[in-house]
C-alpha cells in the first residue's frame, strides 16, 4: 500500500500531538513532534546561558551551538512513543516546562533555526509514511502532503488541558500563566516573518473544542482511508 505524508498544524496545546501520535500508531507510520525539536534548541540556549538578564538572546552564540548540535527522536517501546534527545541526552523531561515554553517561540522565529530544523524534518519524511505535527508542516515542510489537518480549539479549553498536564507533572503554575503563554506563542507563531503559522489552503480544519478523542480518531481514520485511495 502506498505510504502518504500526513501534516498536522495548528495552535498551541490543542491536542495535535496526541491525535497525530494516535493516528501514526494505528496506521503504522512514524510520528515526529517538530515542536519538541524547537524546544530542544531552546533548552540548549537556556543551558548555554545565551539569554541575558533582560531576556535578550545571543544569536551568534546559538548559531555556533546549533552547528554542532544533534537533535534526534527515538522510539521508546516501553512508553510506546518517541523521546527527544539533545546531543545524545534524553531531554524529554525538561523540554515541556514553562522556562522553555516562555522562550521557544522567540527561538523558533529565527530564520537560521528554521532552516536547519526544516532541513532535518524534510529528511526524516523523504520516504513518506510519516505523521508530523507542528506549525508549518503543511505549508513549508511538506507543502505536497496528501493529508493536511489544521487543528484548533478555544484558548480557554487549551489552557485548561495544558494546565492539568503541567500540574500532573508537579509544575508550579497558574492557569492564567498558562493561558498567557499560549496566547503569546500563538501571536508570535502567527506573526513571524519566516513560515508563520497559517492554515494551508488544502488543509481540513478540525476544531476539537467539543469533540471526544474517539470522535476525532474516527474522523481522522476515515480521512486517511480516503486519501490513500486517491
Ligand atoms: O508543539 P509545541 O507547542 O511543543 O511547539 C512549541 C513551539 O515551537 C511553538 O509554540 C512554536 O513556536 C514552535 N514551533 C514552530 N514550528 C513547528 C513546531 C513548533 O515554530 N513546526
Amino acid at each position: 500500500m502506498r505510504k502518504i505524508t500526513i501534516a498536522f498544524d495548528g495552535y498551541s496545546s490543542c491536542g495535535k500531538s496526541t491525535m497525530a501520535k494516535e493516528l501514526a500508531s494505528s496506521v503504522g507510520y512514524t510520528f515526529v513532534d517538530t515542536g519538541a525539536m524547537y524546544r530542544a534548541v531552546t533548552l540548549m540556549a537556556l543551558r548555554g546561558g545565551l539569554f541575558n538578564n533582560e531576556g535578550n538572546l545571543n544569536e551568534e552564540g546559538l548559531r555556533t551551538m546549533l552547528s554542532t548540535a544533534t537533535i534526534t527522536q527515538k522510539y521508546n517501546p516501553q512508553l510506546g512513543q518517541a523521546e527527544t534527545f539533545l546531543n545524545g541526552e534524553n531531554v524529554e523531561g525538561q523540554i515541556r516546562n514553562m522556562d522553555v515554553s516562555d522562550r521557544v517561540s522567540i527561538i523558533a522565529a529565527l530564520p537560521f533555526v528554521r532552516t536547519e530544523m526544516v532541513r532535518q524534518q524534510q529528511d526524516m519524511g523523504r520516504h513518506g509514511g510519516i505523521v508530523m505535527d507542528g506549525r508549518d508542516i503543511g505549508t513549508t515542510v511538506f507543502p505536497n502532503a496528501e493529508m493536511k489537518i489544521f487543528v484548533t480549539a478555544k484558548p480557554e479549553v487549551r489552557a485548561q488541558r495544558r494546565y492539568l498536564e503541567l500540574k500532573a507533572k508537579g509544575e508550579d503554575v497558574t492557569i492564567d500563566e498558562v493561558l498567557r503563554n499560549l496566547e503569546e506563542r500563538d501571536y508570535i507563531d502567527s506573526h513571524r516573518e519566516v513560515s508563520p503559522l497559517r492554515q494551508a489552503d488544502d488543509a481540513v480544519v478540525l476544531d476539537n473544542t467539543n469533540l471526544t478523542r474517539a470522535e476525532q480518531s474516527a474522523m481522522l481514520l476515515a480521512l486517511y482511508n480516503e486519501r490513500i485511495k486517491d
